[in-house]
């Protein structure tokens, strides 16, 4: 058996992190497997659905490095739920029902007022076919439920939860189409689990209770159901689905700069017992998902985490990784040199520029000036080598008698304009030769 897995987001604003960490669960999990993932637009909402959203979703995914193996879209099967709903029409598991929002609204306030809960009373079933020529003749327009089997207990065994439970007799019979024919999410989502041959269902806890009244559809149309793997939600540190949270997504990551490897790494481990590591090779990671690793308590995500595990992250991207967005010029061994000195991508450019120039001029004491004018002439009859670093040090240490901090930090001063950065033994063969007498010089003059 392949094995298959879906994100089925809806296309009505951004994925925000905690429909990203589904997906890459999703995707993850296909992977590991060798199976394939599949990106499902839930869009049967016309009214809310855009194609920039489409648009966006599918940017965001692949900026992640997630690529699913196909694309489906719930708004090109409308034919496909028509003849699988006339279907479960025949065998009598869906029924009509006519009572308004009002009604229905009125109906649970009585129920709770006795104590009750507010299940549907399944009113709808008892009317006659008289009734129902009356409602219709008004002009009433049925909305249509899902009769849920009350004998047939539901149970699975959730691949993070464990063994579920759930008595349908305590459900209500939920609604699946409004009166105005349009859909509502559960039915055309099982239609497509089976139909696409969805093997592992992994999504938010939320939809537990959904989960529930699914296996029922399943059941009614004769089909195996899938495995489910509900995760725990996403939280922030405040521990708390905040707001916030509801919309960060790529965006607000790409803004802050955080890179893709980071935002996988986070997200593929917390709320598991796999402690959070920077891996940067997302195989790695993929190589060590597993649901049993994976806790019932709400996963914590944390800003502060993030970005020390992207400056952990940035710290381990080979050149290969970044080319594409690192100043043209600049070459692997410049990279090696600067990169042990990023908090995150955007400070490439800086260090960058301490190479090429110009710089800023920094304020030397007097004393310290003497000693760089020394150090420049000694420079200039140096024979100039990848080791010129060393080499003029150990003559100037020797000619000067300074040492430490004192022989170091004038020179790093004049060379670059600040009192810190990457390693000068590194740094000076990049600037090369004339570069560095001339800002030798120029802090003199
Ligand atoms: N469109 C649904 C959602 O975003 C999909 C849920 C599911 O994975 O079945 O909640």
């Amino acid at each position: 058996m392949t094995i298959k897995t879906r994100f089925a987001p809806s296309p009505t604003g951004h994925l925000h992190v905690g429909n990203i960490r589904t997906a890459l669960h999703n995707w993850m999990f296909a992977k590991k497997q060798g199976g394939a993932f599949v990106l499902r637009l839930d869009d049967t909402d016309k009214e809310r659905s855009k194609e920039e959203y489409v648009t966006a979703i599918r940017a965001d995914l692949a900026w992640l490095g997630i690529h699913p193996d196909s694309e489906e879209r719930q708004s090109s099967r409308f034919d496909r739920y028509e003849e699988r709903f006339e279907e479960l029409r025949k065998s009598g598991r869906v029924y009509p029902a006519y009572e308004t929002a009002q009604e229905l609204d009125l109906k649970r306030k009585v129920q709770l007022g006795r104590g009750k809960p507010p299940t549907y009373d399944r009113g709808a079933l008892d009317l006659t076919d008289s009734e129902i020529a009356d409602f219709e003749a008004e002009g009433r327009k049925a909305h249509w439920r899902f009769k849920l089997d009350h004998e047939q207990a539901i149970e699975w065994t959730d691949l993070i939860r464990g063994d579920q439970h759930f008595d349908p007799a305590l459900l209500s019979d939920p609604v699946i189409r409004r009166e105005d024919g349009s859909w509502l999410y559960m039915l055309p989502s099982t239609i497509d689990d089976m139909d696409m041959n969805i093997t592992h269902v992994v999504r938010g806890e939320d939809h537990v209770a959904n989960t529930a009244v699914q296996i029922q559809m399943f059941q009614a149309f004769g089909a195996a159901t899938p495995e489910f793997a509900h995760e725990a939600l996403l939280v922030g540190t405040e521990g708390k689905l905040s707001k916030r949270l509801g919309s960060l997504g790529v965006g607000g990551f790409r803004e802050r700069h955080i890179e893709p490897q980071s935002i996988v790494a986070l997200l593929a481990r917390i709320g598991t017992s796999d402690p959070v590591e920077p891996i940067a090779d997302v195989m790695t990671l993929v190589e060590s998902f597993d649901f049993n690793r994976f806790g019932r308590a709400p996963a914590r995500f944390d800003d502060e985490e993030l970005a020390q595990l992207n400056q952990k992250i940035v710290h381990l991207l080979d050149y290969d990784d970044v080319r594409q967005v690192l100043p043209e010029a600049m070459t692997a061994e410049a990279w090696a040199v600067v990169r042990p000195n990023l908090h995150d991508m955007s400070e490439v450019d800086r260090w960058w520029q301490v190479v090429t120039g110009p710089i800023g001029t920094a304020q030397l004491e007097d004393e310290d000036r003497e000693f760089v004018a020394q150090a420049c002439a000694i420079l200039e009859a140096l024979p100039w080598s990848e080791t010129i670093w060393k080499e003029w040090t150990s003559a100037l240490k020797q000619s000067t008698g300074r040492k430490g901090r004192s022989l170091f930090m004038p020179l790093r001063l004049a060379l670059t304009g600040l009192d810190h950065g990457p390693d000068m033994g590194a740094l000076l063969p990049l600037m090369g030769r004339d570069s560095a007498l001339n800002r030798l010089k120029n802090d003199f003059s």
